[in-house]
């Protein structure tokens, strides 16, 4: 039978569109409907727009270490409106970027809500398509818990958009969007403060770096609540909100910001009508090459609920792209020792295994930790410490995980990702000459078991 198209793909952010523009590179007829945003969550209100704000804020910082380096500012002002519309405008140029992209590589882009109506068959705008293989990429959406009052709190879709600063902020959640959004708002002047409902934020992030960015953020006066969950929200008289906490407590702010975590995109999606499941936690359940339980149709990123982040749904778009269309460069996704950074200020960088996690495996394990002030701010009253730390195999002496909480922890765990796939050990780290004076030659210079 023939097809309109060889691939039809739901969702242009990260995923959706490396798959379409590589499937059509290796000469497939490809679509892409997209309803809402080119270039998706990580362009539009993720990644990107967050770490715009993460730059925003870390301005504050620089101006702080300034005087120790001589430099007599006057008092300065921040304005959120020209941030915002900085902002905006990097994006709609992204937005176009993307839109080259697709076009350019001679993909079909179809704008519209993309709803199956059949294994092989898309409808949008009233408009029916037919593909051989379809590829849901529509991503994930915030999911606030179901309290009375949860309409008046926000997630990050709408912080990216707010009209000024509030200032006041509580922000709810334990994970990357709630410690960096905290950080944000802290850093841009808000007075702010972080709930989360367990002992200790970041839940499956290395011991040593929750507690270590616990007492970085409490120097910084950000206010951080644990054991702490909201019952329910109240608007007052004044407009300000009054979050009135399960153990009795009641703290009023002027904007209340939910990060708790990011449920699947599939409404509306026509799921019925395709023979495709759900896993346990509701992600598109998807084999080990992206097939769901509907043979003609595959899904990748968020929306399989495996690992949610920008560079892994690229990578899996590219593996769908290859095993359809250039089989004999097909390569499975390597998910072991994926290297990822939190934004928080200070930013956190982590590969590998953590030490918990090597234990639990029954690794015999030997760690090297270091916390040291880092040069720059030796000539300011600042006395934020950076740690680093390596968790290895006592037997084969291989390296199982870098972390690492300080200044430009992503850039420089980024390196050390290689190093662990490449299976490298600690004698290979201890023989890697440093690169002096820099914060990152301690990863190569710690000699000394701590544990
Ligand atoms: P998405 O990028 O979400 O794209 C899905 C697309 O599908 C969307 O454009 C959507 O509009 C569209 N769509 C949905 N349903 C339909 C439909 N029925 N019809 C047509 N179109 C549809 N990751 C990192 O690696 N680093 C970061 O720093 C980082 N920061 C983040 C910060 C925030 C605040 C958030 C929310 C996420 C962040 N992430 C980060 C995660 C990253 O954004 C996601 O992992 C990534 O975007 C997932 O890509 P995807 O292709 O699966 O889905
Ligand atoms: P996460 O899953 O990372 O964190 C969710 C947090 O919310 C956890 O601390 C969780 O607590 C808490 N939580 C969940 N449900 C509730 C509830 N009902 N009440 C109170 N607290 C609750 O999700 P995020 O929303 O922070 O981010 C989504 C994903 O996006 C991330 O996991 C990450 O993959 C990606 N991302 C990546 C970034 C990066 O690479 N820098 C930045 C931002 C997002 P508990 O731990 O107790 O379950």
């Amino acid at each position: 039978m023939a097809y309109d198209f060889d691939l039809f793909v739901i969702g242009a952010g990260s995923g959706g569109v490396r798959a379409a523009r590589f499937a059509a590179g290796f000469g497939a007829k490809v679509a892409v409907a997209e309803s809402r945003y080119l270039g998706g969550t990580c362009v539009n209100v993720g990644c990107v727009p967050k770490k715009l704000l993460v730059y925003g804020a870390h301005v504050a910082d620089e101006l702080e270490q300034a005087a120790g380096y001589g430099w007599t500012l006057e008092e300065g002002h921040f304005d959120w409106g020209t941030l915002i519309a900085n902002k905006n405008r990097e994006i709609e140029r992204l937005n176009g970027i993307y839109r080259n992209l697709l076009v350019n590589s001679g993909v079909t882009l179809i704008q519209g809500h993309a709803r199956m109506t059949g294994p092989n068959e898309v409808e949008v705008e009233g408009q029916r398509y037919s593909a051989e293989h379809i590829l849901i990429a529509t991503g994930g959406w915030p999911q606030v818990p179901d309290i009375p009052g949860k309409e008046l709190a926000i997630t990050s879709n709408e912080a990216f958009y707010l009209k000024d600063l509030p200032q006041r902020v509580l922000v709810v959640g334990g994970g990357y969007i709630a410690v960096e959004f905290a950080g944000i708002f802290q850093g841009l002047g808000a007075a702010t403060t972080l709930l989360y409902r367990g002992d200790l934020f970041l839940r499956g992030f290395d011991g040593s770096v929750r507690t270590h960015l616990k007492e970085e953020l409490e120097k910084r006066g950000l206010d951080l609540q644990f054991n702490a969950e909201i019952q329910r929200i109240d608007k007052l008289e004044d407009g300000s909100l009054k979050a009135t906490l399960k153990d009795g407590r009641e703290l009023v702010a002027d904007c209340i910001f939910y990060a708790t975590g990011r449920r699947p995109m599939l409404d509306n999606l026509g799921l019925e009508n395709t023979g495709v499941e759900l896993d346990d936690k509701g992600y598109v359940r998807v084999d080990d090459q992206y097939q769901t339980t509907a043979p003609s149709i595959l899904a990748i990123g968020d929306v399989i609920g495996r690992v949610q982040l920008t560079p892994v749904a690229l990578a899996e778009g590219m593996a769908v792209a290859r095993r359809l269309f250039k089989p004999e460069q097909y390569r499975p996704v390597d998910y072991q020792n994926i290297p990822t950074a939190v934004f928080s200020q200070p930013p956190i960088g982590t590969v590998g295994l953590t030490e918990e996690q090597a234990v639990e495996q029954g690794y015999e394990v030997k760690v090297f930790e270091s916390r040291f002030r880092a040069m720059k701010l030796t000539l300011t009253d600042i006395q934020e410490k950076t740690l680093m730390k390596l968790v290895v195999d006592a037997k084969t002496d291989k390296v199982l995980g870098c972390h690492m909480v300080g200044p430009d922890a992503g850039e420089i765990i980024q390196g050390l990702g290689i190093a662990l796939k490449a299976g490298a050990t600690k004698q290979q780290f201890d023989e890697t000459i440093g690169v002096h004076p820099t914060a990152a030659e301690e990863f190569v210079t710690m000699r000394t078991v701590t544990r």
